[in-house]
Formats: structure tokens, sequence, C-alpha cells
């Protein structure tokens, strides 16, 4: 099969012929239709700290379908369209029949997307409903990412909410807040690229202003946030939403920074800041994003800004380093 193949640190993906995978024991093939590029992706090949090598096929948020069962394989059959969450457990310990796989002491990140075939587990394939396309099956997960730290908040009807960035996350986070109650939803971002569908996805405003952008967002608010959701992941922006949020409102973190980064304990500490820190998703968040994009809700396929063949993928993936317009951008092997 064809994948696109880290090649190692700050080096770009090659496309490269690989073996096709053999399922194991309890494991599918799944044939790719669809994987998202993912901001953690690009992360792995900058960052020492997740332990990426040459030769690894990143790509966690795709769907597809099984072409192959594996032995013992009593849930999936073949020709089945499944959507596949990215997180692989042992499946029987309390957190994982809790639906929270990610925190079970055998959890493993699953990639492998960016290729034509790829192996998981048969526990981890959700049946894609019929009125949902592979395409939607492969935003579940950011989606999901989205409502894990909108459930987290703690949100009430009502709430002003200020999200910090407007890549898939940040847009996600608007979209189920507003579905949930938020009376106003301000995005705030650097630039102007993702207003348009930050408001077709919920957003009630849009802020851009390098010079205040507290005062900004307060403004466009009528208030200081009820809760600030930090979707960027760069230093600085805890800071910069402890200082966005009212007395004894919280500051959800959702953005990936690895890089070391510093507060004022006083300022939170004077107005009772609740810091919350949101991570991976429960299977029952996963399902629930599934079923908003089954229940016919178009905004969330706004998220797609455009799809590549395999060959593109290196060059979609470096570009995607850049400050770009582009929101999610989704890989097509098969094309
Ligand atoms: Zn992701
Ligand atoms: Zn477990």
């Amino acid at each position: 099969m064809r994948a696109a193949v880290c090649q190692g640190l700050h080096a770009p993906l090659a496309v490269e012929q690989l073996p096709d995978p053999e399922p194991g024991a309890g494991e599918v093939i799944v044939r790719v239709g669809r994987c998202g590029i993912c901001g953690s992706d690009l992360h792995m090949t900058e960052d020492p700290a997740f332990g990426v090598r040459a030769g690894h096929v990143l790509g966690h948020e795709f769907a597809g379908e099984v072409v192959a069962l594996g032995r013992g394989v009593e849930r999936v059959r073949q020709g089945d369209l499944v959507s596949v969450v990215p997180i692989a457990s042992c499946g029987h310990c309390a957190t994982c029949r809790a639906g929270e796989p990610a925190w079970c002491e055998a959890m493993r990140l699953q990639g492998g997307g960016y290729a034509e075939l790829a192996a998981t587990h048969e526990n981890q394939c959700v049946a894609l409903p019929r009125t949902a396309s592979l395409a939607d099956g492969a935003i579940v997960e950011p989606l999901a990412v989205a409502l894990h730290g909108v459930m987290l908040s703690g949100l009430q009807a009502g709430d002003r909410v200020l999200v910090l960035g407007a890549g898939p996350i940040g847009l996600g986070v608007a979209y189920w807040a507003r579905r949930m109650g938020a009376r106003a939803v301000a995005v705030q971002d650097l630039s102007r690229f993702q207003e348009e569908r930050a408001r077709a996805m919920g957003a009630t405003h849009f802020v851009v202003d390098a010079d205040d952008p507290v005062g900004a967002a307060t403004r466009a608010l009528g208030q200081k946030a009820d809760i600030v959701f930090e979707c960027v992941g760069v230093p600085g922006l805890i800071a910069q939403g402890i200082d966005q949020v009212r007395v004894k409102g919280t500051v959800v973190v959702l953005g990936l920074c690895t890089r070391m980064d510093s507060f004022v304990p006083f300022v939170a500490l004077s107005k009772e800041v609740r810091i919350v820190t949101s991570a991976f998703f429960k299977r029952q968040e996963y399902e629930a994003a599934l079923d908003a994009l089954d229940a016919g809700s178009a905004e969330p396929r706004l998220l797609v800004t455009d799809t590549v063949a395999l060959d593109a993928v290196p060059a979609a993936f470096e570009a995607l380093k850049t400050r770009t317009n582009q929101c999610k951008v989704l890989i097509a092997p098969g094309e």
C-alpha cells in the first residue's frame, strides 16, 4: 500500500510503498476513505516530546471501509463503513468500561491514517450512520475533543463564552457552546481568515485586535467572559485567558503547548479563576459528535476547507505549518 511516511523531526513527509498491514487478533483492516490532518500531527514532526520517529505513519482522524477481519472479530463485518476512535485500550478495565479509554493503563494512540490501509481494533470502530459521509467520519474526532472541553467547562445556558483560536478545535467549541445554550460566543484570532466559517459554526462575534486583545473581547461580549477556551497552544494565552475571564470564571485549556509558559498566580487567585485542562474525549462524546452529524447538522462540515490525494500530502502538510487560511484539510488516500 501507499502511505505518507514520517521522515524524522523537521523533515517533510514522503509518499512510500509499504507492506499491507495484517490484522492481529481482534483487529480489522480499514481502507481509509478520509483522514484529517490534525494540528497535533504537525506538532509531532517538530517536537521530540512526542517520540515520533522516521518510518511512522501519522493520522488519527480517519474513517473508511472495513476490508479484512482478524481472528475473533465479532462486532464488525467486512464492508462496514466506520469512523475510528483513535485511542487503543484494554477494553475491560473500569476506565474503559466508563467510556474513558484515554485513561486506561494500556492506552495507545492510534495512527496510520495517512495511508491506503490501516489496522485498528474492532472496539475502536463506530459504525457510520447512513446519512454520514466518510468525510463526516473523519471530522468526528476534533468535534469530540471540542465537546469534551465544553462538557468540562460546566457551561450554563446564558453564559458568555470566549474562544481563543479559530482553528478546528476553536470552531468546534463555538459550535457546541452555542448549541448548549451560550448567549454569546466570541471567537478571537490574529486574522479574519475564519470569520465567516466561525459565524456559520455558532460564533456571535469575531474579534481581531492585536493591540488590545483583552479589551476588544470584553467589549464584544459586553463584559468579561464566563468561560474562556484556550484553543491555540502558544505561551502567553493562559495568562490572556485569565485576564479575559470574569471573577470566579473558568479557563479551559485545550491548546497543545509543549513549551514553558507562565502566568502571575495572583491575577488568577484574586478572581478565584478555575483553570481546567481538557484532553481527548469520552467514548460517549465521540458518539454524540457523530450523532450530531447524522441528525443533519451541517455546520461542522464547514470545517473542511480542502481534500487532497496522497501524493499531495507532503506539500499540504508543510503548508499547514505556516499561517494559512485552511481550516481542516482531509486526505483522500484512494483518490
Ligand atoms: Zn486530532
Ligand atoms: Zn482499559
